[in-house]
């Protein structure tokens, strides 16, 4: 169903935080997973179970400390332990769906959030920006909505070939790409979701526009892509990105998950001090750092 999330004075985070609130709320999640602003403007994720927090929630921030992926498989494992929302980038979904493939990650009890993606800078230079007042949050989502190309202060190199910045699949997603933030956040939600949330559907005006926008932002990343990676790497890529493709025989009947410890985690002091709740985890029967200790 597609609804549309009131923004007020045109102020989309509060929209978004409303959103949030709303989710934990109606109990749809009992925890989120989601980007959230220090004080000094950090952007950090933190597993949030007291909406308090979600003040400080921020899924827009240019901004990518670590891939969320890693540290969503960290809290669930194979079973979450509770419902918990994630609100994930479209790298990060995938990267999660090839955690789940890997059985390093489990749907079961995940309510994914999705966000359209215009891109991230790199960590240092988000930070210098916002240190020197260089960065507008309402300036970088219109532009993004605008499908303009980021190119000054230059997005991460990865952001600006990725031809992906939807989010697919997700149980709601949030529209960047084509939307009149002025009007309202567009989104996409699952229909048990929606009526839990008593969302009224809205008529989609402009469902060209969004396509138009995406289609403008897929073309100049792969014209980025073209240029920066050499042929065969390109091609490559391509070939993997394809919903057609499969590995060949041979490399499906070799290729082994890898060991679980020989991947890297995220630095337990990435995740733990902002790990919010009332009672920090014991809230979560189960739940545990994301490094596991
Ligand atoms: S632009 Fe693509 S690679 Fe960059 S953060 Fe967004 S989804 Fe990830």
């Amino acid at each position: 169903m597609n609804g549309l999330i009131p923004t007020q004075n045109n102020d989309a985070l509060a929209g978004v935080r409303n959103l949030f609130r709303h989710l934990m709320d109606a109990h749809v999640v009992e925890a989120l997973y989601v980007p959230l602003e220090t004080e000094n403007s950090v952007i950090t994720p933190a597993l949030v179970t007291d909406p308090v927090y979600l003040e400080r929630a921020n899924p827009f921030a240019p901004a990518m400390p670590i891939n969320g992926a890693r540290a969503v498989a960290e809290i669930t494992g194979k079973h979450a332990p509770a419902q918990i929302g994630v609100v994930l980038r479209s790298c990060e979904l995938r990267a999660l769906m090839e955690l789940i493939k890997l059985q390093q990650s489990s749907l079961e009890q995940l309510v994914l959030i999705g966000v359209d993606c215009p891109g991230t800078y790199e960590w240092a230079e988000y930070n210098r920006l916002q240190r020197d007042g260089g960065l507008s949050l309402d300036d970088y989502l219109a532009a993004g909505s605008r499908g303009e190309n980021l190119a000054s202060p230059a997005l991460r190199v990865a952001c600006q070939m990725c031809n992906q910045p939807v989010p697919e699949p997700a149980d709601i997603r949030l529209h960047i790409f084509g939307a009149d933030l002025s009007q309202g956040i567009p989104i996409t939600v699952e229909d048990g979701i929606a009526s839990i949330l008593e969302l009224e559907p809205v008529e989609v005006s402009g469902a060209d526009g969004r396509q138009a926008v995406v289609d403008r932002v897929i073309a100049q990343r792969d014209q980025v892509r073209q240029r920066s990676l050499p042929p065969c790497a390109s091609d490559w890529m391509q070939r993997m990105a394809s919903p057609r493709y499969s590995p060949p025989a041979s490399a499906a009947t070799t290729a082994r998950p890898p060991a679980r410890s020989a991947i890297a985690r995220p630095a337990c002091s990435a995740l733990l001090p902002l790990t919010m709740s009332r009672n920090t985890t014991s809230q979560l029967p189960g739940a545990k750092a994301p490094c596991g200790c």
